[in-house]
C-alpha cells in the first residue's frame, strides 16, 4: 500500500483545442495517507471520476504530477502503478466461472496454485458466493456480476491502492448496505488505501474515515463525517450533506449582531467579519438545530409537515427563504410559530465560504 500525493494536478479535456482553459478538475494539491479509507463525494459532473482516473493512470493530467510514496509515477501505466480498480458496471469474463474470474488477477501475477485457491476461497466467503463458485458468470444476475467485479478488485493483497468508482450503483438497495458494511470491514482488517467515488452521502459517510467533497471541479472540503455535518466549509457542503441539508439564509451585520431580514439572531460569540466587509453574508443552520417556539423568534409560515421515517420534518417559509426544521421527540408545532436557532450551531458564510467567528 502506498501514500498518494497529487501535486498541482489539474485536468482539462479540451486542452490544446483552442477553446480556452475549461477545467474539469481545477488545480489542486492533495495527499492521501497510506492505509486510509477515503470517499470522493459530489454531484454528477463535479470531477470525481476524472480525479480517480488520474490516480489510477487511466487519464494523464494536463497539469501536475502524481506521486506514490513520494515517487513520481505520472508517466507510468495503470498496470505499472499496481492499482486495483472497480467500476460502476461489472467487468467480468462471462465464459469463466466465478472462482476463475477471481483467480484471474492472481494467475496474471504468476502466484502458486495453492496460494490462489486459498485467496479465492477467502474472497468467495467475503462476498457470500461460495455456493456459486463453479457457476459461469454468464448466467448470473447483475448483482452477482458486480460482486465478482468487487471481488476481482479485492483479491490481490499486494496492490498500492484500491479505487472504487460508484461500485454499488447497479446493486439492489438491501445488498448495497451489506456490501458497504463488508467493504468497511475489509478495510479495517487489511488497511488497504481505498478511494471510493460516490454521489451518495450515506455511502460516503458510512465507508470513509475522511470524505472529500467536490463541487464544480474543485475540492471544497475534506473532513470526517462529523466535521462535514457540524462545520461545512462551503454552503454547498452544508446543503449536500444531511437530509434535509443545512438551511442557508441571507443575513447582515449590525454592530456585532447578526440580523436576518430585520430579526436579530443571537450568536453567543463575536463575529470576526468586519462590518465594512460584510457583503454576501449568509447564516447556515441545520434543521436539527432549529426549534419552533410560540410567539417568539423569527416568525415563519409553516408550509408542510413530512413524516420521514424516524423524524418529522417541518417545512417553513420566511420571506424568500425556505427553512426546514426537524422536530425533536415530543415536540409539536406551536401556534404563531417562530424560529429559534441554537447559537453555538450557527455557521456564518461569506460568498459561500465559512467565515470566522471568534
Ligand atoms: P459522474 O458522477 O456523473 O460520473 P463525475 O463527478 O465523476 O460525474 P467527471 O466524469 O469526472 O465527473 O466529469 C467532470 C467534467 O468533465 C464533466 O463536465 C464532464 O462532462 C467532463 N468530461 C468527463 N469526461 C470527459 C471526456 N472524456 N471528454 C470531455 N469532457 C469530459
Amino acid at each position: 500500500m502506498a501514500s498518494i500525493k497529487l501535486h498541482e494536478i489539474a485536468h482539462c479535456y479540451n486542452a490544446g483545442k483552442g477553446a480556452g482553459v475549461d477545467y474539469a478538475l481545477k488545480p489542486l494539491n492533495q495527499s492521501w495517507e497510506n492505509g486510509g479509507a477515503y470517499a470522493l463525494l459530489g454531484p454528477s459532473g463535479c470531477g470525481k471520476t476524472t480525479l480517480l482516473n488520474i490516480i489510477s493512470g487511466l487519464l494523464r493530467p494536463s497539469e501536475g504530477r502524481v506521486l506514490f510514496d513520494e515517487k513520481d509515477i505520472t508517466d507510468l501505466t495503470t498496470e505499472q502503478r499496481n492499482i486495483a480498480q472497480v467500476f460502476q458496471f461489472p467487468v467480468v469474463y462471462d465464459t469463466l466461472s466465478v472462482a476463475k474470474n477471481l483467480a484471474f488477477p492472481l494467475q496474471n501475477r504468476g502466484l502458486a496454485n495453492d496460494v490462489i485457491e486459498r485467496r479465492v476461497a477467502e474472497v468467495l466467503q467475503m462476498l457470500g458466493m461460495q455456493a456459486k463458485a463453479n457457476l459461469k458468470a454468464r448466467g448470473l444476475n447483475a448483482d452477482d456480476k458486480q460482486k465478482i467485479s468487487l471481488g476481482r478488485g479485492l483479491v490481490r493483497t499486494d496492490v498500492e491502492a484500491i479505487l472504487f468508482d460508484e461500485p454499488l450503483t447497479v446493486i439492489d438497495p438491501h445488498l448495497k448496505w451489506q456490501l458497504r458494511t463488508e467493504l468497511k470491514k475489509i478495510h479495517q482488517q487489511f488497511q488497504h488505501t481505498m478511494i471510493y467515488v460516490t454521489h451518495d452521502q450515506t455511502e460516503a459517510l458510512t465507508f470513509a474515515d475522511k470524505v472529500i467533497v467536490m463541487y464544480e471541479g474543485a475540492i471544497v472540503q475534506i473532513g470526517t463525517p462529523e466535521e462535514l455535518f457540524e462545520q461545512p466549509k462551503h454552503t454547498f457542503v452544508g446543503k449536500f450533506i444531511g437530509s434535509p441539508g443545512m438551511n442557508v439564509l441571507p443575513c447582515e451585520l449590525r454592530g456585532s449582531d447578526i440580523v436576518v431580514n430585520g430579526n436579530k439572531v443571537a450568536l453567543g460569540r463575536p463575529v470576526s467579519v468586519s462590518r465594512e466587509d460584510s457583503k454576501g453574508l449568509e447564516l447556515g443552520i441545520r434543521p436539527e438545530y432549529v426549534k419552533l417556539s410560540a410567539d417568539c423568534g423569527i416568525p415563519v409560515d409553516i408550509t408542510g409537515v413530512e413524516d420521514v421515517g424516524k423524524r418529522i420534518v417541518v417545512r417553513s417559509k420566511f420571506h424568500n427563504s425556505d427553512v426546514n426544521i426537524i422536530l425533536r421527540e415530543g415536540e409539536g408545532i406551536p401556534g404563531n410559530p417562530g424560529l429559534i436557532f441554537e447559537p453555538s450551531k450557527i455557521n456564518l458564510y461569506q460568498n459561500s465560504y465559512l467565515v470566522g467567528t471568534v
